[in-house]
C-alpha cells in the first residue's frame, strides 16, 4: 500500500476518526475499503496514523484463515508499517504527537521477567498472539464499522488503516530522518531476519553460515550474519533470480 491519509492535526485529538481502512469479512474474501470510526487511545495507549504498510506472509495466512481459531470477522490485518504518532492516551510519556514510529507486533512492557531476562523477549502481557483480537486494556475494540459494528484487530498491530491504535508497548520510536518508506520492513521482516542471525543463531565472527531462502527474511538474515562478521555466507535458494540478488551481497554460491 502506498502513502494513505492526510494531514494529522489537533483538532483530532481525544475524538473518534472516521477514516478509510482495507476490512477483511471472511477467509480469503476480497478485503473491502471503506469508511471506519477509530477511537481516541485508552490508558497507556497511542492512536498512530499509519502512512506507509507493507503485506507479509502472515498477513496471507491469517487472511485465509489457515488455522480455524483465528476466524474472526470483520478484521483489519496488516503488521509491516510506519506512521507518526496522532495522539497518545492517558499515562503515555514516552511518545508524544508528531514522532515517527514503527508498530510492533511482539510489544514489550518492560517490567516482566521475560523481558527483563536475556534469554528471550517475549513478554508475558504483549508477546505475539494471532488469537488476540482486542485492546489489552479493556478487551474491547477501538475501530468500529459506519454502523456502530465492531471491528477487530490483528497482531497488536491493524496497519491497513489510516489510523490505528495500540498499546504503548508495541510501538517504537524511529529517527525522524529515516525514510519512513522503507521503515515499515523493519516492522517484521527485516527484524524477524536480524534477530535470527543475532539472537536465535548468534552468529559469531569467522562463522559459515548457510541462508536457505533469500526472499525478505532470508536477505536480513545475510546482512545479520554479515555485520556479525561472518567470513562465508552461502544462500540456497531455487528461484535463479535471486542470484543476482546474492551476487550483488557477494554471497558464495
Ligand atoms: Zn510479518
Ligand atoms: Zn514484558
Amino acid at each position: 500500500m502506498g502513502s494513505l491519509g492526510s494531514c494529522t492535526s489537533d483538532d483530532t485529538v481525544g475524538k473518534v476518526i472516521t477514516c478509510k481502512a482495507a476490512v477483511a469479512y471472511g477467509p480469503g474474501q476480497p478485503l473491502v475499503v471503506e469508511e471506519i470510526r477509530v477511537d481516541p487511545p485508552q490508558k497507556m495507549e497511542v492512536r498512530i496514523r499509519v502512512l506507509f504498510t507493507s503485506i507479509c506472509h502472515t498477513d496471507l495466512s491469517a487472511w485465509k484463515s489457515e488455522n480455524e481459531a483465528q476466524r474472526i470477522y470483520p478484521r483489519i490485518f496488516g503488521h509491516e508499517a510506519s506512521g507518526v504518532v496522532e495522539s497518545v492516551g492517558e499515562g503515555v510519556t514516552e511518545f508524544e504527537t508528531g514522532d515517527h514510529v514503527v508498530p510492533i507486533f511482539n510489544g514489550e512492557c518492560q517490567k516482566c521477567v521475560y523481558c527483563k531476562s536475556e534469554k528471550t523477549n517475549l513478554c508475558e502481557k504483549y508477546r505475539v498472539n494471532p488469537f488476540k483480537s482486542t485492546m489489552t486494556v479493556d478487551g474491547k475494540c477501538r475501530f468500529w464499522s459506519k454502523d456502530g459494528e465492531p471491528i477487530y484487530h490483528f497482531l497488536n498491530t491493524s496497519t491497513f488503516s489510516e489510523y490505528t491504535v495500540l498499546d504503548s508497548a508495541c510501538v517504537v520510536k524511529i529517527d525522524s530522518k529515516a525514510p519512513l518508506k522503507k521503515m515499515t520492513l523493519l516492522s517484521c521482516g527485516v527484524s524477524t531476519g536480524l534477530g535470527a542471525a543475532w539472537n536465535t543463531a548468534n552468529v559469531r565472527a569467522e562463522a559459515t553460515v548457510a541462508v536457505f531462502g533469500l526472499g525478505g527474511v532470508g536477505l536480513a538474515v545475510v546482512e545479520g550474519a554479515r555485520t556479525r562478521g561472518a567470513s562465508r555466507i552461502i544462500g540456497v535458494d531455487i528461484n535463479p533470480d535471486k542470484r543476482v540478488k546474492g551476487a550483488n551481497k557477494n554471497l558464495a554460491r
